[in-house]
């Protein structure tokens, strides 16, 4: 995510950060340097001069220019104007209705029916909400089938019905329909166009009018930049919605509709989507993108993941086997399992401080966990369980089972087995040093 951004504005600092000495023309530099930093990531022309203009004022008052650190304190003052710049705290969202209604809103493709789906089984898993999905779009009927195989895939109910041709009457239907079945939140997917056009935007508002709901999202994909920031300028003209769901943002490499949306049309961007699964959501912090953007990581986010994947009763369970010298291959994968859940690797690694930067141009893939898991598979559940028994011809057919080669193969129980000396280390009385430093 924002790579290019986060090298640039990291050179554009780094030069302050240099200098023993700092003058006004220096200071000068880095924030024409910040402000080519922004625009190349498609920020907003206006948006990247007002910033710029804001830092330099803040950085010749905050006296930059005698501190002994004048790169961190710039670094500072950048973070916090991009915070700013981004909505400040986040905004969570109004829940309060029975049913508690959300509107959708967006063009078609921008990723609706995909956060619509994303948004239920985030309030039924981690709100304890009862979510109903109603299928507006009234025009395509591959959409209600999508919005059915994604309400299937988390478990929450959709209501649709295909003999209707008035949006208004459904939406109207599908809560009437909550009510009736104790939903309490009714998330309404509509229908998008390719572009912005009247009609639509009549649509929505009448929805809109009809069922009253304490939230209008607006739906944009931020792999489109500029163009999302104008769409978004459209729809709010109209529709005057509460928030901003921005999502694809896994494949926006620039970053700048994160970045300028909120102040065009001052609403708060509410969720990001990180991907096309369904626990592919976030709540959007703009601190924390702000670090990211900085290249300073987001552990915060990092170990909340962590700790929505860790499983106490898995843990214990696998502390046991340990300890009776037990860990096998089988629970290795589990491990490997839970990581991945946390989600890609990339992503991963962008939330740790300088890591992205460090890790530049190495290609950071999942298909490591593919390959692991490929050798893995290959072993008999004997072999898994006890490790020990694996000699040259096993390993090779191992090898050829998995498509790797025996060096591979060698090197993952090379990896198991130190694992294995750590993981019994730490037991004995380091866990708790461990976890100290870890500050648990
Ligand atoms: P709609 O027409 O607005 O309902 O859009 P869809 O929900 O059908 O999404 C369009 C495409 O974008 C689908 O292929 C989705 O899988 C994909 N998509 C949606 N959200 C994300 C996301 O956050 N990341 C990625 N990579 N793809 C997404």
């Amino acid at each position: 995510m924002f790579d290019n951004l986060s090298e640039k504005l990291d050179k554009a600092l780094h030069v302050l950060k240099g200098h023993g000495q700092i003058t006004e023309i220096n200071v000068a530099e880095t924030t024409k340097e910040v402000r080519r930093a922004l625009l190349d990531a498609d920020v907003n022309f206006k948006i990247a001069k007002e910033f710029t203009n804001k830092v330099r004022d803040k950085a010749l008052g905050q006296n930059v220019l005698t501190t002994l650190q004048p790169g961190q304190l710039m670094v500072k003052i950048v973070k916090d104007e991009l915070t700013e710049l981004m909505g400040g705290d986040a905004a969570g969202i109004d829940l309060s209705g029975n049913p508690s209604v959300i509107l959708m809103s967006g063009l078609q493709g921008s990723g609706k029916t995909t956060f619509s789906g994303k948004l239920a089984h985030y309030l039924k898993t981690k709100k304890n909400k009862y979510p109903l999905l109603v299928a507006c779009d009234v025009y395509r009927p591959a959409a209600i089938d999508q919005l059915h195989v994604v309400g299937e895939q988390i478990g929450v109910p959709v209501f649709s019905d295909k003999e209707n041709s008035d949006p208004v009457a459904l939406a109207k239907a599908g809560i009437a329909h909550a009510k009736a079945n104790g939903q309490n939140v009714v998330i309404i997917d509509t229908a998008g166009r390719l572009a912005v056009d009247e009609r639509m935007m009549t649509e929505i508002s009448q929805i809109r009018d009809a069922v009253q709901p304490q939230e209008t999202l607006f739906v944009v994909d931020a792999m489109t930049g500029q163009d999302a920031v104008n769409t978004a300028k459209s729809f709010n003209d109209v529709l005057n919605f509460d928030g901003v769901i921005l999502t694809k943002l896994d494949g926006d490499t620039r970053g700048g509709a994160a970045i300028s949306i909120r102040s065009v049309v001052n609403k708060p961007i509410k969720f990001i989507g990180t991907g096309e699964k369904m626990d592919a959501l976030d709540v959007f912090h703009p601190d924390r993108m702000a670090d990211r953007i900085l290249g300073m990581g987001d552990v915060i986010s990092l170990v909340e993941r962590a700790q929505e994947q860790f499983d106490e009763e898995e843990a214990r369970k696998i502390q046991k086997k340990i300890a009776k010298n037990t860990f096998g291959f089988d629970d290795f994968l589990k491990q490997i399992q839970q990581i991945k859940k946390m989600g890609s690797m990339k992503d991963l690694m962008g939330m740790i401080p300088g890591a992205g930067k460090a890790l530049k141009g190495l290609d950071i893939d999942d298909d490591a966990f593919k390959h692991v898991e490929a050798i893995i598979h290959s072993m008999t559940p004997e072999e898994r369980s006890n490790p020990s028994i694996l000699d040259a011809s096993r390993k090779k057919r191992i090898a050829k089972g998995s498509g790797r080669n025996v060096q591979e193969v060698n090197q993952l129980l090379k990896q198991f087995n130190q694992m294995g000396k750590m993981m019994k280390m730490m037991q004995g009385g380091g866990s708790k040093k461990m976890m100290q430093m870890m500050g648990g």
